[in-house]
């Protein structure tokens, strides 16, 4: 028998009280699902179904990623991608944001959503890059956090998807529902969601897998009636949530 079939058969009810059950206070292991042959199982699985997950923001370049980022927060994608190529071609780099007229930015950007505090977050995050990085966009974690509005998720970002730098895992709003369904994580705190997942993914997969998944979030793993019927970890997974 396959191994992951042999793992499909874990008593279902285990698991189920794994991904259901609320974080307990200081624990520091990942959820119970994250044995590692049932985590080489679901990466597999996720090769499988999105071998070339990518970014699905738009971008030209390190620096547009960021603001690009910075922009979808409680954002679709989609509409930050119709908002971004008027933007850009209006202010192409740090310095044409480092000393823009706030309400043009505001104008540019408000379908976004949250614009006050997204212009306040790209103009001071250009004029910081201009003033204090010689215009260039800084490569490391520690730099990319003293930008305003930008948190661990999106330097996450920028560091895999813009320089290829594996320093953590993205844990956005599908990253963080679909590793819960899975097990991966008993926590809710995304920091804490993200060193769980650092713990069982290898961290040549951090990358990869962090696209994976917001791609499986989005596709299949929904947060409103997930298409479990549709699901290749269909058998790998034991959450509540399931519709089949
Ligand atoms: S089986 Fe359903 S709940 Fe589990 S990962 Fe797949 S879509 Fe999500």
């Amino acid at each position: 028998m396959a191994k992951s079939q042999r793992l499909g058969k874990r008593p279902a009810q285990k698991l189920k009280r794994t991904a259901a059950s609320p974080a307990r206070k200081g624990a520091s292991k990942p959820g119970r699902g994250a044995d590692p042959a049932r985590v080489r199982a679901i990466l597999a699985k996720l090769d499988e179904a999105y071998p070339a997950a990518s970014c699905a923001l738009k971008h030209e370049n390190p620096f547009q990623l960021l603001i690009s980022t910075i922009l979808s927060a409680q954002c679709t994608d989609e509409r930050v991608n119709q908002v971004t190529p008027g933007l850009f071609r209006k202010y192409p780099g740090p310095k044409d944001f480092a000393y823009a007229n706030p309400a043009e930015v505001e104008s540019e950007i408000r379908p976004t959503g949250f614009f006050r505090n997204k212009t306040k977050s790209i103009i001071g995050a250009g004029r910081k890059i201009v003033e204090e990085f010689g215009g260039e966009l800084p490569r490391t974690m520690e730099e990319l956090l003293t930008l305003p509005g930008v948190a661990r998720k999106t330097a996450n970002v920028v560091l895999g998807t813009a320089f290829g730098t594996a320093c953590g895992v993205v844990v956005d709003t599908h990253v963080q529902r679909v590793s819960a369904r899975l097990g991966l994580t008993a926590h809710t705190d995304p920091r804490k969601i993200e060193q769980d997942l650092m713990k069982v993914i290898p961290r040549e997969k951090w990358i990869l897998f962090s696209h994976q998944i917001i791609w499986h979030g989005r596709r299949v793993c929904r947060a409103r009636r997930p298409r479990c019927i549709e699901c290749n970890l269909e058998r790998l997974c034991y959450s509540k949530d399931k519709t089949i």
